[in-house]
């Protein structure tokens, strides 16, 4: 029987034994992953200290709500467009992420370039095909130009990748501030980077203001030879748009980790098209980072619900 006077808290995302037992001091609820529509996760939150997430939960003013006692949402992963940012700062509550994982991001937002330029899914399909010649040439990455849209902790990794592969990089992002980077450009204007750029790739967070950042106007600004990349959230492309263009040549291909909607309908167009470049959300899913980031959630949340030491709070 769980002592009423223990802190509680819950934790809505698989968490492997031993992190469990870091969490041993308090009452510990487990609610079944992703968001249960049943109410578990409101009804267990009715006393709760500290929560324990992921990006599949929402945590909306309604689940906010039901939580009076809340001091801390721990949420594994660095975006946090699934948590109401605004709920949480009225009621004082605590908001940590795990900045651990740039490094596997960047890889994969490098990998999708690689593929897209080197015609790689094209090359798979021949020898599946059993055709082992006729693919046409690729293109390489030394001496293209690519545009960072997002300069932060992933749009840094990004660009040191890119510099040692031989890329032009340039970045646009509203904030100031940011560490000097040689070798790297800053440019003001979005438009001016996507005219130039060979390579988009997005790194900005989710937000009111990013929110179909890329609509039909900005990929008609792109070269017709050029390709994206998005690893940050699907919402920041508006994807019809992006279908438009990729369906009228106004952009060479696209290579894509998120989407509007995940799990995508099967109907999606974007699945069945031969220039694009479809993987299910696997930006941080190594088991290295994965790893990583499960420890520093915790951690985050054992620091806030101690107040000791410096867990990733969001500003
Ligand atoms: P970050 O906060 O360090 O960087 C985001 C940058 O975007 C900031 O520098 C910010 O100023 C900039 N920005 C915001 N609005 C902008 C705009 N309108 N124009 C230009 N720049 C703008 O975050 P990060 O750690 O680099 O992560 C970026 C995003 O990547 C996360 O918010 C998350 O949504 C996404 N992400 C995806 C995966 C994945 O699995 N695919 C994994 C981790 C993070």
């Amino acid at each position: 029987m769980a002592d009423p006077k223990r802190t509680k808290v819950v934790v809505a995302l698989p968490l492997e034994r031993s992190l469990l037992d870091q969490l041993a001091e308090y009452d510990v609820t487990v609610v079944p992953a992703g968001r249960p529509e049943d109410g578990t996760l409101e009804t267990a939150l009715t006393e709760a200290a500290g929560l324990l997430v992921n990006s599949h939960v929402s945590v909306d003013r309604g689940v906010i709500g039901s939580a009076p006692r809340l001091r801390v949402i721990s949420t594994m992963s660095v975006g946090v467009d699934h948590i109401d940012l605004d709920a949480a700062r009225e009621r004082g509550i605590t908001v940590t992420i795990t900045p651990v994982l740039s490094d596997a991001v960047a890889d994969l937002a490098m990998a999708l370039m690689i593929m897209l330029s080197r015609r790689i899914p094209e090359g798979m399909r021949a020898v599946a095909s059993g055709r082992w010649t006729g693919v046409p040439l690729g293109g390489d990455l030394s001496g293209k130009e690519l545009l960072l849209v997002g300069f932060g902790r992933i749009g840094q990794a990004v660009a040191q990748r890119a510099l040692a592969a031989g890329m032009r990089v340039r970045y646009v992002d509203t904030r100031s501030g940011l560490p000097g980077c040689a070798g790297v450009d800053r440019i003001d204007g979005l438009s001016e980077g996507l005219r130039d750029a060979d390579f988009v790739s997005l790194h900005v967070d989710l937000n009111a203001g990013t929110r179909d950042l890329m609509s039909r106007e900005q990929f008609r600004a792109m070269k017709p030879s050029a390709f994206f990349v998005n690893t940050s959230r699907g919402g920041v492309v508006d994807q019809e748009a992006l279908t438009w263009a990729l369906t009228e040549g106004e952009i060479a291909g696209a290579g894509l980790d998120v989407l509007e909607n995940e799990p995508p309908d099967p109907d999606e167009p974007l699945l069945r098209m031969t220039n694009v470049i479809v993987v299910p959300h696997i930006g941080s899913a190594t088991t290295e980072t994965r790893g990583a980031m499960a420890r520093c959630a915790v951690d985050n949340l054992l620091m806030c619900l101690r107040s000791t030491g410096d867990p990733y709070v969001v500003s």
